[in-house]
């Protein structure tokens, strides 16, 4: 396996050093992550990505805080390991962030759905075989076609089927769920295990 087969497959340009001012969205972010872990919704995959959870802070520039790559969701999850995107550049494939880490592998994709869905303010993408083995039963929307995670053909694939739902299935791979607010987006994860 080539080392740039894990983690990001973008370019990371810091702008700044540090990791996210501690405020209450990080706060209500970190107990999300604490969700996902407890109930299983990002195992890390052989690979290493494991889930990633954002929530946008200037919906003028699409800026977000999302988490670092590969940090897995765990309960006690610090500032540090969040990362602030400020600026997404598809055609270099080059993320520009404040951050001590590089963020998740997927925040090309959460840009770019913040990007063409300005209601939306949170963004949670997990792993879970449960979840979709029901998607059939629960008519979620499914991408058409299986990509590797973290490329511009996934940012794609999803583009093309979320039209104005709040949760997709990704092929083969785990959920997106969409909320206005971070509760929004977390009790449709609740709904779709419980
Ligand atoms: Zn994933």
């Amino acid at each position: 396996m080539s080392e740039d087969y894990c983690g990001v497959k973008f370019s990371v340009d810091f702008i700044k050093k540090s990791a996210p001012k501690s405020s209450t969205e990080l706060k209500q972010l970190i107990k999300w992550c604490h969700f996902f872990d407890k109930h299983q919704l990002a195992p890390p995959y052989p690979d290493g990505s494991a889930g990633n959870l954002s929530f946008r802070i200037n919906p003028e520039k699409n800026e977000f805080i999302i988490t670092g790559t590969q940090i897995g969701l765990k309960n006690n999850l610090t500032e540090n390991q969040f990362v602030k995107v400020i600026d997404v550049d598809f055609s270099n494939l080059k993320i520009k962030v404040n951050g001590f880490i590089k963020p998740s592998s997927e925040s090309m994709l959460h840009w770019a759905i913040y990007n063409v869905r300005p209601e939306i303010n949170a963004i949670f993408h997990g792993h879970s075989l449960e979840i979709l083995e029901k998607a059939k039963e629960n008519n979620w929307t499914i991408t058409k076609n299986e990509v590797p995670y973290g490329t511009p053909e996934l940012v794609k694939e999803v583009l093309n089927i979320i039209d104005n739902q709040d949760f997709v299935i990704l092929k083969n791979h785990g959920f997106l769920a969409f909320g206005k607010t971070m509760e929004e987006a977390g009790n449709l994860c609740k709904k779709a295990i419980f």
